[in-house]
């Protein structure tokens, strides 16, 4: 029996529907031995990061030394490059785990991210002139004489560090192409931005938005443990032991310090594909990208990428001729056009004819759509979204696993477009983790984190302030 609406656009049955979806089914879901699997190459794959320097995911010692005491005080700058915005704050700090903060938000246009490299950070260092100009210019009373303010850059790519306030840009991800700044220290290229407007500001910290996000919700929430993103892009940090990172030996660093690492573990996998579940949708998402064959991981999860995989499905059933039969359908051939936000509102709508899902199809491609499609592309954006938490999931799984944080449990601060509004995602995660490790999964709680890229980044300015002051490396 098929309902009026099928009859207008007779192509699409209830029952051919979901007979492509059992197709998808299959190619999406991860069994709870997949993905113990994947858990054990990725624990191997943590451990040879730290072992050997230049491995593929390169466990960045970070030079953030221990948690923070929450006695950290004072007022501190953070600016953010992260994967959209550009955020400049400023912080202060009151001790007590409290904190005050004052932010604007700048756009980054896409020419911005491909052009030079220095030319990205002379608009910076722009922005956070105009930033001081207007928060804490003349008769803002903010800045005294002679005063100078101590700023943590969070740059949330991977970076190798020597020391906090350097880092080797490793390679761009998220799409980032901007020139002659891979395999630079990209701390010294913000610096000489900076000079050019002769502000009273001193890069205290380069750190990276993970690093920032593990101390930030340590300052509010001690038992936190591991931090993770999952927004634009993916990854994790964790509080590691200075004599457990054994390509850091000659540093001469005290073997019983504590220094936070940078996984970047959305390099997981990378080039050889030997481990994670890919499609022959994601092998074209690499294939099409800027940086083939690099950030394995990421491209199964982040959000930069999880609207173009279901978009990409839908490309193929147009090919074959399932769906959109005798409608124009070229607003949805264009690559990155649908955005993973319509995974998360199709994943969310609450009506039965599903009229949001009628809303993004009509509105944003022109297109018309059955109830019986319309349920299959919001099943469709579960397989997906769900895909992607499962394997968020192990990728903290195998940290947890590696720290020995399973029987005593822990808190994992978590922050990300992705985390934050896509419907379920932080549960799913918190399902996958008890499939990988049964009841005790119970036991690792992610929660939503404090703001990393901001709050964390002035904190760790501070902390690195204070070790200075107290002659400390
Ligand atoms: C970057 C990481 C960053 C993550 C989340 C990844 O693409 O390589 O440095 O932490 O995105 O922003
Ligand atoms: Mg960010």
């Amino acid at each position: 029996t098929r309902t009026q609406d099928e009859e207008d656009l007779p192509h699409a049955t209830k029952k051919t529907m979901a007979d492509h979806l059992r197709k998808y089914e299959s190619l999406f879901t991860l069994t709870p031995q997949r993905m113990r699997m994947i858990v054990e190459a990725f624990t191997e794959t943590l451990e040879l990061g730290l072992n050997k320097p230049n491995q593929i995911v390169p466990m960045i010692p970070t030079f953030v030394f221990g948690w923070p005491t929450g006695q950290e005080k004072g007022d501190f700058l953070a600016l953010d490059l992260g994967g959209t915005n550009l955020r400049v704050c400023l912080v202060t700090l009151q001790g007590e785990g409290k904190f005050e903060i004052t932010q604007t938000k700048y756009r980054l246009t896409e020419d911005q991210k491909q052009d030079d490299g220095q030319k990205l950070f002379d608009f910076c260092a722009e922005c956070l002139n105009t930033f001081v100009e207007t928060n804490m210019g003349e008769g803002e009373g903010q800045l005294k004489p002679g005063q100078c303010l101590p700023l943590g850059f969070t740059f949330s790519y991977p970076c190798s560090q020597e020391r906090i306030d350097h880092g080797e840009l490793i390679r761009w991800t998220k799409g980032f192409g901007a020139g002659n700044t891979e395999g630079r220290d990209v701390a010294a290229m913000f610096k000489k931005s900076l000079e050019k407007f002769q502000l009273p500001i001193q890069l205290t910290a380069l750190i990276n938005d993970t690093t920032g996000t593990l101390i930030a919700s340590h300052y509010v929430n001690p038992r936190t443990k591991i931090a993770v993103i999952f927004g634009t892009g993916c990854n994790a940090a964790y509080m590691e032991h200075v004599k457990d990172v054994p390509k850091i030996e000659n540093l001469g660093i005290d073997p019983a310090a504590e220094m936070a690492i940078n996984c970047e573990w959305g390099a997981f996998d990378s080039f050889e594909h030997e481990h994670l579940p890919r499609t022959k949708y994601d092998t074209i998402v690499d294939d099409t990208s800027n940086k083939p064959g690099e950030q394995a991981f990421e491209k199964l999860i982040s959000g930069r990428y999880l609207g173009e995989i279901l978009r990409l499905v839908l490309c193929e059933l147009i090919d074959e001729g399932v769906l959109f039969l005798g409608q124009n359908t070229y607003k949805l051939e264009r690559p990155y056009i649908f955005d993973t936000a319509f995974l998360s509102l199709m994943e969310s709508d609450p009506t039965d004819e599903l009229l949001m899902v009628i809303g993004i199809f009509t509105h944003f491609f022109a297109l018309e759509t059955t109830l019986a499609e319309r349920q299959f592309f919001r099943a469709l954006a579960k397989l997906i979204g769900r895909r992607a938490a499962r394997l968020s999931a192990c990728g903290i799984a195998a940290i947890v696993s590696k720290m020995g944080y399973l029987e005593e449990g822990c808190s994992v601060g978590a922050d990300g477009s992705l985390y934050n509004k896509y419907p379920g995602f932080a549960d799913r995660v918190h399902e996958g983790l008890q499939d990988i490790f049964g009841d005790k999964g119970r036991n690792i709680i992610t929660h939503h984190a404090e703001d990393g890229s901001g709050v964390g980044s002035a904190i760790i300015a501070a902390m690195t302030k204070n070790r200075k002051d107290a002659g400390l490396y």
